[in-house]
Order: C-alpha cells, then sequence, then structure tokens
C-alpha cells in the first residue's frame, strides 16, 4: 500500500489516529495498514498539534483522557495550564508577561497574543473569585492545515487511498506537509455545544468535482473542501451570506480569506 502523503510503497507503517490521540479519537478511526508511513506520521505530528491547542480547553472541560488514558490537563496553550486536583479541575491563568510558577512543578508561561487570542478577568465575589476566561477558535497558524488533514484522511478512511491517490489532490498532500498560503474553512456554531466528534462520508461536489467533508470536531462543525480553487467552498459561503437566518451561526476561517490558486 502506498502512504497518502508521500506515495511512496513499502516504507515501515505506523498507527495514524484520525483525529489526534489526545482529543478522544474513536478507537476504530485509525489508519494501521500503512495508509500513512511512519516518517509521514512523524513529520505530521506538529500539524495535529495545531488542533491540540486549539480544543484542548474545551477537551480538558469535558474531562477528556489525554494519550494511554493519563488524567486530563492543559499543557500546550500559552498563558493557562489546568489540572486535576483531589478530582476538582483546577485552572491557572498567567495574564503577566512572564512566566509564574503556582506550586513546585508547575510553570505557567505568560500568554501569547499572537498565538493565541486568550483573554480572562478575576474578580473577588465576598471569599470566593470568579474567573472568566474566553478564546477564538482558529487563530494558531497551522490550524487550517490540521483540518484539511483530518478531512483528507477521513476520505481515505471512507473511500479507501484510491480515491485521493490521483494527482487532483497532490495540492493538499502539499499544502498539509508544507503548508502555503492559508486555505480557509467554514466554521458552524451549533445551538448548543456538547463534545463529540463526527466524521461524515465526504461528498463529491458538483462544482468542482472534488470531495468536500463535513466533520464535527469538538462539537464544533467544519466545512472542508478539498479542491484546489475552492470553488464549492465559496459558493457555500455566498449562500450562507444571502440568507440572514444564518447570520453569527458561521465563520471563514480566516477571516480574511485570500482566494487560492
Ligand atoms: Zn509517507
Amino acid at each position: 500500500m502506498i502512504c497518502i502523503w508521500c506515495k511512496r510503497d513499502g516504507v515501515p507503517i505506523s498507527v495514524e489516529h484520525i483525529i489526534p490521540e489526545s482529543l478522544g479519537c474513536p478507537e476504530a478511526f485509525v489508519f494501521s495498514k500503512g495508509e500513512v508511513c511512519q516518517k509521514c506520521n512523524n513529520k505530521l505530528g506538529n500539524v495535529d498539534q495545531a488542533l491540540l491547542h486549539e480544543f484542548e480547553v474545551m477537551s480538558f472541560w469535558n474531562g477528556i483522557p489525554r494519550k494511554r488514558g493519563k488524567t486530563p490537563k492543559i499543557d500546550s496553550f500559552p498563558g493557562l495550564r489546568a489540572e486535576v486536583i483531589d478530582g476538582e479541575k483546577t485552572f491557572y491563568l498567567n495574564m503577566e508577561k512572564y512566566p509564574v510558577a503556582p506550586h513546585a512543578g508547575l510553570k505557567v508561561p505568560p500568554r501569547n497574543a499572537n498565538v493565541m487570542a486568550l483573554d480572562g478577568s478575576m474578580q473577588q465575589i465576598g471569599d470566593t473569585a470568579k474567573i472568566e476566561f474566553s478564546f477564538q477558535i482558529g487563530k494558531h497558524k497551522k490550524f487550517n492545515r490540521a483540518l484539511h488533514k483530518v478531512a483528507f484522511t477521513s476520505t481515505a478512511y471512507f473511500l479507501g487511498v484510491s480515491a485521493i491517490e490521483g494527482q487532483e489532490y497532490d495540492h493538499i498532500r502539499e499544502y498539509v506537509l508544507h503548508g502555503g498560503k492559508s486555505r480557509p474553512v467554514i466554521m458552524l456554531r451549533p445551538e448548543q455545544h456538547e463534545y463529540h466528534h463526527e466524521i461524515f462520508p465526504p461528498l463529491k461536489s458538483e462544482v468542482t468535482g472534488l470531495y468536500i467533508v463535513r466533520m464535527v470536531l469538538c462539537g464544533l462543525t467544519f466545512i472542508v473542501d478539498l479542491s484546489p480553487n475552492l470553488a464549492a467552498l465559496f459558493e457555500l459561503e455566498s449562500s450562507l451570506k444571502r440568507d440572514s437566518q444564518y447570520n453569527g451561526w458561521w465563520s471563514m476561517i480566516p477571516p480574511n480569506r485570500a482566494t487560492c490558486e
């Protein structure tokens, strides 16, 4: 079998989780027959990391165990750490410009507005403190590559490697492996947020003749167009814009899209 990324045959294989394990990838949602070679799997670890960054807070909040069943924690989000102490979720929010160590063995790095749009406030109410924090989804610069990676691998999962082997998808391989001009995706907000993953079998777009993938990651819906010119995505954007009932329920990530050649 050839690797879906480098298209090489007979290379050492490895188990690839289609959704990062730390976010709670369903057990059967893996490649283990050589669809992804070891070298590409290792190389793309930092792309997966972008998903973990963006969804770490949500997965911690929902008590999702980390890799190999370890207790939930937050350890990659700049300015925020969290751990479970005696069964209680404990957060450490650092709004300073320097690292802070709340206890031995834990150092909270300063927040980095360039990597994460994290904001927080603390208010004293009687003898308790009310802490609020908010963050934006989609700020990590590898986030869109990571979403394309999930969409592409899930297409191979549902339809077989042969469905995405052709050179009409080489631009996706190039983008996920090496980056380049950001390819936008559409994000839809659910009426009621519930942490779960759900990936739907890809559909072939009538506009481009190539696959378009709808997937729910950590409770948010993403639409990823695997065509070079993103024509199906832009058509969907236009129809969402035309219909005011969708106002505030969707966004394009990144918001300032540039057309892709
Ligand atoms: Zn490979």
